[in-house]
């Protein structure tokens, strides 16, 4: 047996002592008396009695060693600014921000909602909420004001905050409008207010009584020294909203122990990143891999990490290797979509830096094809590792583990089960495993490792329902996507098994988009089918059906309703929801029980072979959306 698969081995069957070892990577202020409280399935409590703090071990304990090494250097080239803070400043801006929020009543177990741009006050805010005890939940920029509500209403967060606006490509986002709309629009909102003003919106106006000057506040506490609060470790550290197959979005809870140690560990056995080396994650703080790899892993470890505000192609397409090579990155971390951006770029941009501190780059988010890994691959010479994972999980769930033992790169694959995970391939709902090269469902038999996701925020029952009743009779983690084993054990994944699409990394639910679209006056009905993007891997496509078509009736009424309908996603979910086109037709393909033939619409859309029509209500739907696909 290879070290790789015996390590995963005892990670499954001598799961105590495996964890025991592996949690000795970070702090325990009481140490924790179980390893595991399994006795309530699939609720898993990781190292039980113990008691931590997320901010202390990203910070705190590593101000002996490493005060004046750089912890966070922030680059925006939006701004043309960069600027670096040592583990001795980052404690002092975290304590100052710790300061302010507490001041307004934020304790252990309030939550905190955070709708930041890429700017060091982003992962100053989280990681005071966690020296508090406060749950965190960062909204992405990019949603639009009624996504933002309908997470300000399920996490009922006591303080909000945000920026003036943010930054892309030299545009300014106003975000606090989008807050106040937000605010306005949600049944619990927020008492205050936290504004960082940059100075972008000179609009900006601020609503007196409840929204706060964060340099004001800065300047009160700033010498302000917050004393950790030690959380027990199953208590969560914070809140990520993500879609799924019905319209309202989950919030994934994640615990406080359990998630440091799956990210030290993930530090040393994945990534390879060694204390006081420089890792670069091109992700937001909005996003899984931004809390995991820009904020808590990196400074977990005691390494130096980049947060980076700007697109990858400016000022010109080197300027990811630049940074790469001034920070002597040995780790990065970024996504296909990302990669296939600056493939379309002049590779000189590439040649033009010293990239050989780099060790390794690991890809994540939604498939990378095989052209894609080649180019990058041959073009970094060193492993290009694509992994798997959700924003559940938190961390990876397939990868090569070179920490552990060096693997060969197979092009197309994510590699293997990563410890901890007891991965199955599963042929159908009976829960029988499918054999090497049979497509099966990706599944976890629980408990989920550390760091995974402990419950659905405030809806207990909705996690088993959601994520545990794919297999009827059999307690598994439904991961939701198509996977392949080949003879050597790499597994490949094929594609979601429900109605979430990916666009560029990003995982949209069809249904969101749908609701969104139901909303524009003139729709009666709507499909909307993800459709495969060279660029961004997938788009989301729309057909509609109009209650009035005599406003449709000329090429410029209908252009002007496609956009109408478009400017209704921005509105309700944001410009990444936004369908790359509208069809409309009188009739959408149907079963004969009223079921919308997706898959029939998606592989059309496709240029591909509908499949098994038998129950199809009216062929005339077909040849609609054939039509419809042509113009
Ligand atoms: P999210 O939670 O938004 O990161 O989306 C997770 C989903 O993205 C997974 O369930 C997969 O469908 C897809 N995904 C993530 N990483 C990969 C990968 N390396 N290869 C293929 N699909 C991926």
């Amino acid at each position: 047996m290879g070290a790789y698969a015996d390590f995963h081995r005892r990670s499954i069957t001598d799961r105590d002592a495996f964890w025991t070892e592996e949690a000795r990577r970070i702090d325990w202020h009481r140490p924790f008396d179980r390893v595991l409280d399994y006795s309530n399935p699939p609720f898993a409590k990781w190292f039980v009695g113990g008691q931590t703090n997320l901010c202390h071990n990203a910070i705190d304990r590593h101000l002996a060693t490493r005060g004046e090494q750089p912890a966070l250097v922030y680059i925006s080239t939006e701004t043309n600014t960069e600027k670096s803070y040592t583990y001795r400043e980052l404690h002092t801006e975290v304590n100052r921000f710790a300061a302010i929020i507490a001041a307004q009543g934020v304790g252990r177990g309030d939550r905190v909602l955070l709708y930041m741009p890429m700017i060091p006050e982003a992962a100053f805010a989280m990681l005071a909420c966690a020296r508090l005890g406060a749950v965190h939940s960062v909204v992405f920029g990019g949603f639009a004001s009624a996504s933002c509500a309908t997470r300000i209403d399920d996490a009922r967060p006591k303080l909000l905050i945000t920026a003036d606006a943010g930054l892309r490509g030299g545009r300014a986002i106003h975000y606090k409008p989008l807050v106040d709309e937000a605010i306005r629009l949600a049944k619990y909102p927020p008492q205050k207010v936290l504004v960082v003003n940059r100075g972008i919106d000179k609009d900006f106006k601020p609503v007196p009584g409840r929204d706060l000057d964060y340099a004001e506040l800065a300047r009160q506490h700033a010498t302000a020294q917050v004393p950790v609060t030690w959380l027990e470790s199953s208590e969560p550290s914070y809140i990520l909203y993500t879609s799924g197959t019905t319209g309202k979005p989950k919030g994934v809870q994640r615990d406080t122990g359990g998630y440091a140690v799956a990210l030290a560990s993930s530090m040393e056995h994945i990534y390879c990143g060694k204390p006081g080396e420089t890792m670069f994650t091109t992700s937001d703080v909005g996003w899984v891999v931004g809390h995991s790899y820009i904020v808590y892993g990196p400074l977990i470890q005691g390494m130096t990490t980049i947060l980076y505000e700007g697109l990858p192609t400016r000022p010109d397409a080197g300027i990811w290797w630049k940074i790469v090579a001034d920070h002597k990155a040995t780790v990065m971390f970024s996504s296909p979509t990302a990669i296939r951006v600056l493939k379309k770029q002049d590779p000189a941009y590439m040649a033009k830096y010293d990239l050989s501190s780099l060790r390794h780059l690991f890809l994540a988010g939604e498939p990378l094809d095989e052209p894609t890994h080649r180019w990058i691959h041959d073009a970094l010479k060193v492993p290009v590792i694509d992994h798997y994972w959700q924003t559940e999980t938190g961390w990876p769930i397939l990868s090569l583990a070179p920490g552990i033992e060096p693997a060969r790169v197979k092009y197309g694959s994510p590699g293997f089960p990563v410890y901890g995970y007891d991965l199955r391939l599963l042929r159908g709902p009976d829960g029988a495993e499918a054999t090497d090269q049979e497509k099966g469902v990706l599944a976890i038999a629980p408990p989920l490792p550390p760091g995974c996701m402990t419950t659905v925020w405030g809806d207990d029952e909705r996690f088993v329902k959601t994520y545990f009743s794919d297999f009827p009779g059999k307690l598994l983690y439904s991961t939701f996507d198509w996977g392949v084993r080949d003879q050597e054990g790499y597994t490949f994944i094929l594609g979601r098994t429900d109605d979430v699409i990916n666009v560029a990394g990003h995982r949209i639910g069809t249904r969101e988009i749908e609701e969104a679209i139901q909303a524009h006056s003139n729709i009666a009905e709507v499909a909307v089918v993800g459709v495969a993007d060279p660029l961004k891997g997938q788009m989301p496509l729309a057909f509609a059906v109009v209650k009035d078509a005599s406003k449709i009736d000329t090429d410029a009424s209908r252009a002007q309703q496609e956009k109408e309908i478009m400017a209704v996603v921005d509105s309700q979910l944001g410009a990444i929801a936004r369908p790359s086109r509208v069809l409309f037709v009188t009739l959408l393909p149907k079963t004969r029980s009223g079921k919308l033939l997706r898959r029939s619409l998606q592989a059309l859309a496709e240029g591909r072979d509908p499949g098994d029509l038998t129950t199809i209500e009216d062929p005339a739907a077909l040849e609609q959306i054939r039509g419809a696909l042509k113009s």
